[in-house]
C-alpha cells in the first residue's frame, strides 16, 4: 500500500498504477486489446469504520486501483461545529485501508490542500437549501469544493459514497452531471450496528445513556420501512407517517429533533402532507437529524417506488 501527502506524489502513484495495467494489458492481449484500467475512490474524513470499509470493498470488487482518501475538510465545518475535536486515529486508519485493499492512501495536511486562500467555490442550488444544508449553511460548498478538487487530483472511473449521507449523494451526483465530470458516482447502502444504530466517526461522542436512546433514529425508520410493506399501512398519509417518526424520537427524552424530513429522492422535494404514501410517483426518502447533547447524528430510509406496495 502507498501511503503520500502530497499532490504531486498522488497524481504519480495513480499514473503509474496506470500505466501498470495498460502495459500488462498490452503484454496478454496485444496493443489492439489495450483494457480500460478503472480507478475507485473512496473520500472519507478517517476515524475508519465498517461503513467505510463497506465502501472500499465496494471499490475493490469494481476497480484495478483503489484509492482511499482521508482528510478532515475544515471548510465544510461550520464556525461552532466540531472541527478540532473531531476524532483522528491515522495508524488505525491505515490498517484499516491495508485489511481491505487499499493500493494508495492520500493523507493530505490543510496546507497541501489548500494552499492559498480558496476564491473558488461550487455551488449547487436547491438541493443544498433543505435538510442538513438549512442546518449547517454553507457545510455542501464546502463538500463539493473538495470533492470537486479530490476527483481533479484523482481523476476516478469510478466515486464510492454511502447513503448514510443521501444528500450528499444527491448532490455530488448533480455537479457530476452538471459539470460533465468523467466519474461515476456509486452510492452504497448504509452499514449499521447490530442494533441499528447507523455508523458513524461522530459515535464515539455519545455517553452510555445518549447510545442507548440513539436507537430511536433506526428504530422510527425501522417502523417507516414496515409501513411500507404493509398492504394496509401503507395507505398512511405522508402527513401520519411523519407524525409517528416524530413520536418515536420523542419518547427518548434525550432527543432534540433538528429536522424530519419526507422528500422525495434525488429530487429532495418536498411531497403534500395529505398524500399516501402509496400513491407518491417517486422514490422517497425519510430524513433524520437529531441532537444527543453536542451530538448531531443523521439518519435515512430510502423507499424505492416499486417497494411500496400500491393501495389497492
Ligand atoms: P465521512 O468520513 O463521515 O465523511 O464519510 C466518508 C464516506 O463514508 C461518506 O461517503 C459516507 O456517506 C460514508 N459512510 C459513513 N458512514 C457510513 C455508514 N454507516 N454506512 C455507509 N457509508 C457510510
Amino acid at each position: 500500500m502507498i501511503i503520500v501527502r502530497e499532490v504531486a506524489q498522488l497524481r504519480q502513484a495513480i499514473a503509474e498504477r496506470r500505466q501498470l495495467g495498460t502495459n500488462r494489458a498490452k503484454a496478454e492481449y496485444g496493443s489492439a486489446a489495450i483494457q480500460q484500467h478503472t480507478v475507485g475512490f473512496v473520500p472519507t474524513m478517517g476515524y475508519l469504520h465498517e461503513g467505510h470499509a463497506s465502501l472500499m470493498q465496494k471499490a475493490r470488487e469494481l476497480s484495478d486501483t483503489v484509492v482511499l482518501s482521508i482528510f478532515v475538510n475544515p471548510i465544510q465545518f461550520g464556525p461552532n461545529e466540531d472541527l478540532d475535536s473531531y476524532p483522528r486515529d491515522e495508524a488505525r486508519d491505515l490498517e484499516v485501508a491495508r485489511r481491505e485493499g487499499v493500493d494508495i492512501v492520500f493523507l493530505p495536511t490543510v496546507a497541501e490542500m489548500y494552499p492559498q486562500p480558496t476564491r473558488t467555490k461550487i455551488h449547487v442550488s436547491a438541493l443544498t437549501e433543505r435538510l442538513c444544508g438549512a442546518s449547517r449553511p454553507g457545510h455542501f460548498d464546502g463538500v463539493t469544493t473538495v470533492v470537486a478538487k479530490l476527483f481533479n487530483m484523482v481523476n476516478p472511473d469510478l466515486a464510492f459514497f454511502g447513503m448514510k449521507d443521501a444528500q450528499q449523494v444527491a448532490v455530488l451526483q448533480q455537479m457530476v452531471t452538471d459539470l460533465n465530470m468523467n466519474v461515476t458516482i456509486v452510492p452504497c447502502p448504509i452499514v449499521r450496528e447490530a442494533d441499528g444504530l447507523a455508523l458513524s466517526s461522530r459515535n464515539v461522542y455519545l455517553s452510555a445513556e445518549q447510545r442507548e436512546q440513539a436507537l430511536v433514529l433506526s428504530q422510527s425508520l425501522r417502523k417507516v420501512r414496515e409501513v411500507s410493506e404493509d398492504a394496509v399501512q401503507n395507505s398512511f398519509t405522508i402527513g401520519q407517517i411523519h407524525q409517528m417518526v416524530e413520536s418515536t424520537i420523542t419518547s427518548s427524552p434525550l432527543a432534540d429533533i433538528d429536522y424530519i424530513e419526507i422528500l422525495t429522492f434525488p429530487g429532495l422535494e418536498p411531497i403534500l402532507a395529505e398524500q399516501r404514501l402509496s400513491d407518491v410517483q417517486e422514490d422517497i426518502i425519510v430524513a433524520l437529524a437529531v441532537k444527543f447533547g453536542n451530538t448531531r447524528l443523521i439518519d435515512n430510509i430510502r423507499l424505492q417506488k416499486a417497494e411500496v406496495l400500491s393501495h389497492v
